[in-house]
C-alpha cells in the first residue's frame, strides 16, 4: 500500500572533500598554510533587509556557509540594515527563514549593523581626531557636482579644513538633531584626486529623520554602507568577506577604513554575481512586480525569490546542487535556465511519487466493461524505489484521459488514441477506441472503447504489440483539483525597460481548473512532491485546503539541459 503520505528518501548535500577548488578555496587554503588569522576562517552572508531573498543569493548563501563548514569555521547571518528607510521586520523574518530553508545554520550568531551603532558613532569621532573625517556642509546634490570626473579630479570642499574641535562638535550636534535632515553629512578626507571615485572623500554619515525597525527613532544619523560594512566585519572577527564584483572598487575604502582606525582587516575577496537567463534578480525590479501586482505576493511560485520557488516546488538540496555546479569566477557571465531546472528535475526524479494525473480531461468510455463494476491495479510509487511502496489504482468502467492522447484525425506519426487504433493504459488493459460522441459544435466529448481482459495489468496476452501507454484515472474515483501551469515570468526577448508590464509572459500562468487525479493524494500535505506520470513534476500549493485541491507545475519533464550536454559529449 501506499504508506505514509511523505516525499520519498532525501539524500545528504554532497560531502565537502568533493567540493571542487575555485579560486576563493584557494586564497583561504593559503591563508590557512601562511598560518593568518591562526587559521580561523569566519565568514558571513550579509543581506539588507530590503526585500525577500532570491536564488542569487542563494549563491552567496551556499558559498559562505559553505566555506565556514568545509574549513571547519563560522558563518555568521548579519543584517546589513543601515538604511532605515526601505528596511522592515517582515524582510528580516523572511531572510531568516530562506537561509535555514536552504540548511544552512548560523547557530547563535546572528547580527545587525544596527547593534553596532554605537561603536561605529564611536568610530567616527576617532576618524575626526585623526584628522580622517570632516562635517560638511555642501548638499547631496553638490558633493555630487564636485566629485569630478574620470578624467578630472574632484573640487575639495570648502569645509574641509575644519579644525577638529569644530568638527566634533558639529557632528555631535547632528546627533543631537541640531540640523535639518540632508543638511550637513560627515565625510572621510581621503583625496579627491584618486583615480577611484569611491575615495573622494565618501560619506560616511547622513542626517535622517527615519524610524529603523530595530533602532526606532533612537538615531538622527545613519552611516552608509560603505562606512559600516568593513567595520561590522571587523567586529566580528571575520576573515574573509566575500561579496560581489561591484565591490571591488570599494575594497580600497574598505581597507582604509580597518586600517585607520587600526582594527582586525578582513580580507574583502569578491566573485561574480548568479545571472540567469530570463530571469530578474534585483530585489528592487522583484518589489516591483510585487507593488504593481503582476504577481499574487513574493511567493508567487513565478518569482525568483526563495519563498517563490520553494512555494514551486523547488527544493534545498536541488539548489545547492546548482549552485555548487556553477562554481564562482573573476568575471560575470550568465547562466542557462535549463541548467536550474536540470538540478531540480534530478531532486525530484529521486523523491518525488509518481501518480497519474489528467491535466486537460476527455472522457473515456468502456463500452464492454460492465456497469457499475471496480476493480483495482497496482502501480509502484516509484520504478526505482521498491521501498517507497506501491498503490492501488482504481478502475471501472468511465475514465478520463488527457485530451491530448486523442485525436479524431490523427496526424502522421501519431501513436496514441484514434479511432481504430490500440493502445495501453498504464497499469491496466489494452483498449481500442471504436467510436466517439460529439457535442452541437462538432466537438469530440466521450470516446468509447473496447477493453481486452486478457491484457490485464497492461500486459500483451499474445505478444501483440501497442505503440504507446498513456496515463487515465477513474472518473468515479478521481479527485478534482486545480493545476496550476508556470511559464518564465518574463518574455524570452523582454526589452531591457523599466516598463515592468512589456516584460510579462502572458501565459506565465495558465490555470487547469478541471484537472483530475488518483484518490490516493486525498489529505496530503502541502510541498508534497510527485511526478505525475508523462506530465511533470508538481507539488501541492499552500492554497489547497480541505475542499479544493491545488497543485503547482514545479518543472516540466523535458530535459533541455541533458540534450545540451549530451550533444557536447
Ligand atoms: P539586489 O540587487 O537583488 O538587491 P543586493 O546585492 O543589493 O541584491 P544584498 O541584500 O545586499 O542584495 O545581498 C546580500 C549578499 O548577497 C551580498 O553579499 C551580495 O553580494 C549577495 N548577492 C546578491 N545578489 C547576488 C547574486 N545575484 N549573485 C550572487 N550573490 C548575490
Ligand atoms: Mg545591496
Amino acid at each position: 500500500m501506499i504508506g505514509m503520505l511523505t516525499d520519498g528518501p532525501t539524500e545528504t548535500p554532497a560531502s565537502s572533500e568533493k567540493a571542487p577548488s575555485n579560486f576563493i578555496r584557494d586564497i583561504i587554503i593559503q591563508d590557512i598554510q601562511n598560518g593568518k588569522n591562526n587559521g580561523r576562517v569566519h565568514t558571513r552572508f550579509p543581506p539588507e533587509p530590503n526585500g525577500y531573498l532570491h536564488i542569487g543569493h542563494a549563491k552567496s548563501i551556499c558559498l559562505n556557509f559553505g566555506l565556514a563548514k568545509d574549513f571547519g569555521g563560522k558563518c555568521n547571518l548579519r543584517f546589513d540594515d543601515t538604511n532605515p528607510s526601505k528596511e522592515e521586520t517582515e524582510y528580516v523574518d523572511s531572510i531568516i527563514k530562506d537561509v535555514r530553508w536552504l540548511g544552512f545554520d548560523w547557530e547563535d550568531r546572528i547580527f545587525y549593523a544596527s547593534d553596532y551603532f554605537e561603536q561605529l558613532f564611536q568610530w567616527a569621532v576617532q576618524l575626526i581626531q585623526q584628522g580622517q573625517a570632516y562635517v560638511c556642509d555642501l548638499t547631496a546634490e553638490q558633493v555630487r557636482e564636485t566629485r569630478g570626473t574620470t578624467t578630472e579630479p574632484g573640487v575639495e570642499s570648502p569645509y574641509r579644513n575644519r579644525s577638529i574641535e569644530e568638527n566634533l562638535d558639529l557632528f555631535h550636534r547632528m546627533r543631537a538633531g541640531e540640523f535639518p535632515d540632508g543638511s550637513r553629512t560627515l565625510r572621510s578626507k581621503i583625496d579627491m584626486a584618486s583615480p577611484n571615485f569611491n575615495m573622494r572623500d565618501p560619506v560616511m554619515y547622513r542626517i535622517l529623520r527615519a524610524e529603523h525597525h530595530r533602532t526606532g527613532n533612537d538615531w538622527l544619523i545613519y552611516p552608509m554602507y560603505d562606512y559600516a560594512h568593513g567595520e561590522c566585519d571587523s567586529i566580528e572577527g571575520i576573515t574573509h568577506s566575500i561579496c560581489t564584483l561591484e565591490f571591488e572598487d570599494h575594497r580600497p575604502l574598505y581597507d582604509w577604513y580597518v586600517a585607520s582606525l587600526g582594527i582586525h582587516r578582513p580580507q574583502q575577496i569578491e566573485f561574480d554575481r548568479l545571472n540567469i537567463t530570463n530571469t530578474m534578480l534585483s530585489k528592487r525590479k522583484l518589489l516591483m512586480l510585487v507593488q504593481k501586482g503582476f504577481v499574487s505576493g513574493w511567493d508567487d511560485p513565478r518569482m525568483p525569490t526563495l519563498s517563490g520557488i520553494r512555494r514551486r516546488g523547488y527544493t534545498p538540496e536541488a539548489i545547492r546542487n546548482f549552485c555548487g555546479s556553477i562554481g564562482v569566477s573573476k568575471s560575470n557571465g550568465v547562466i542557462e535556465l535549463a541548467l536550474l531546472e536540470h538540478h531540480i528535475r534530478e531532486d525530484l526524479n529521486k523523491r518525488a511519487r509518481r501518480v497519474m494525473a489528467v491535466i486537460d480531461p476527455i472522457k473515456v468510455v468502456i463500452d464492454n466493461y460492465p456497469d457499475g463494476q471496480t476493480e483495482e491495479h497496482m502501480a509502484p510509487n516509484h520504478p526505482d524505489a521498491p521501498e517507497m511502496g506501491s498503490r492501488a489504482v482504481p478502475f471501472s468502467k468511465v475514465l478520463y484521459i488527457e485530451r491530448d492522447d486523442f485525436r479524431e484525425v490523427p496526424p502522421p506519426k501519431y501513436h496514441r488514441l484514434f479511432p481504430g487504433q490500440e493502445v495501453r493504459l498504464r497499469y491496466a488493459y489494452f483498449i481500442k477506441c471504436v467510436s466517439v460522441e460529439k457535442d452541437e459544435n462538432g466537438e469530440v466529448t466521450v470516446v468509447h472503447c473496447t477493453y481486452d481482459p486478457a491484457s490485464r495489468g497492461g500486459d500483451s496476452p499474445d505478444g501483440r504489440k501497442v505503440k504507446s501507454t498513456i496515463h487515465w484515472v477513474s472518473a468515479e474515483h478521481a479527485l478534482d483539483f486545480e493545476a496550476r501551469l508556470y511559464e518564465s515570468l518574463l518574455l524570452e526577448d523582454a526589452p531591457q525597460s523599466e516598463d515592468l508590464a512589456t516584460q510579462i509572459n502572458p501565459n506565465s500562468l495558465v490555470v487547469r481548473p478541471d484537472a483530475k487525479i488518483e484518490p490516493c493524494v486525498k489529505g496530503v500535505e502541502a510541498n508534497t512532491h510527485f511526478q505525475f506520470e508523462r506530465v511533470g513534476y508538481f507539488n501541492v500549493d499552500s492554497d489547497s485546503t480541505d475542499e479544493k485541491l491545488v497543485c503547482n507545475r514545479t518543472v516540466q519533464l523535458r530535459d533541455a539541459w541533458a540534450k545540451i550536454e549530451k550533444k557536447a559529449k
